[in-house]
């Protein structure tokens, strides 16, 4: 039997009701599932499914395009969320120059503010990178042994190397089955199992051979497992498990 673990999913902003993901997720074996925030709403969205289900986590953060708060702000959100025990992650925090309308000055001090707090409190981070490579890692190497995951990785190998050097995971989405993404195959390839996550970022990046046709959904986490599995050149089964103690290595304390 195969288990299945999403490392990154948005459920409640899913085309599908919370109750029917969550069905169809037990029924295909889903073990956890990370529900990450990106403000101050989605963050206690999270916080309130990990409440309600035992197996799905929550994550709390300010995402680079919702920084219409001033950083004052972010330290008390930050502050007050911090009590709940369900959150096992700061993120999805980062920085993004291509959709993004905060200036980037604001998105470099922010990020820098949240993995600084991520930090102190033994959170690892998840971090957002939209062609923002260089900004994202000057802000990340000044923490060494900061832990956490970049994640829906889509950048090069170059840029694969130095992160995994400074002890991050890496996590593939969908956008791996898509035909003009052989270049992060071959970046799939390169990562040590051992640094390996898989994820959905559900609703957005439906995996082929659903793209086009439905919004993303934690189950098709599956085809990106699959896809995976013949990149490592490994089975599904080996692949299960060695992302099942991935997950929990990085957010669960092992
Ligand atoms: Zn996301």
């Amino acid at each position: 039997m195969i288990h299945y673990v999403d490392s990154h999913a948005h459920i409640p902003i899913c085309k599908e009701s919370v109750g029917d993901i969550i069905e169809e997720a037990v029924e295909n074996h889903f073990d956890r599932i990370m529900n990450v925030g990106y403000d101050l709403a989605s963050s206690e969205a999270s916080l309130h499914l990990a409440k309600t289900f035992e197996w799905i986590d929550a994550s709390f953060g300010i995402h680079p395009h919702y920084l219409n708060m001033y950083e004052k702000e972010i330290d008390t959100f930050l502050q007050t969320q911090r009590v709940h025990k369900e959150y096992r992650a700061v993120g999805e925090i980062g920085m993004d120059t291509v959709k993004s309308q905060t200036d980037l000055s604001l998105q470099r001090l922010c990020f820098t503010q949240q993995v600084d707090f991520a930090i102190k409190h033994q959170y690892p981070i998840i971090v957002h990178n939209r062609e923002a490579d260089e900004e994202v890692y000057e802000v990340l190497k000044q923490f060494p042994g900061i832990r956490g995951v970049m994640h829906c990785y889509s950048s090069d190998r170059k840029m694969a190397e130095k992160y995994l050097n400074i002890g991050l995971f890496l996590s593939f989405s969908g956008n791996i089955t898509y035909k003009r993404s052989s270049e992060l195959r071959e970046v799939v390839k390169m990562v040590p199992i051992d640094r390996l996550l898989l994820e959905t970022d559900c609703p957005y990046l439906t995996p082929l051979p659903y793209r086009g046709k439905t919004l993303n959904r934690p189950v098709y986490v599956k085809e990106v497992y699959k896809e995976a599995a013949t990149l490592k050149n490994i089975s599904l089964e080996v692949l299960s498990e060695r992302l099942m103690k991935n997950y929990y290595t990085l957010f669960l304390g092992g």
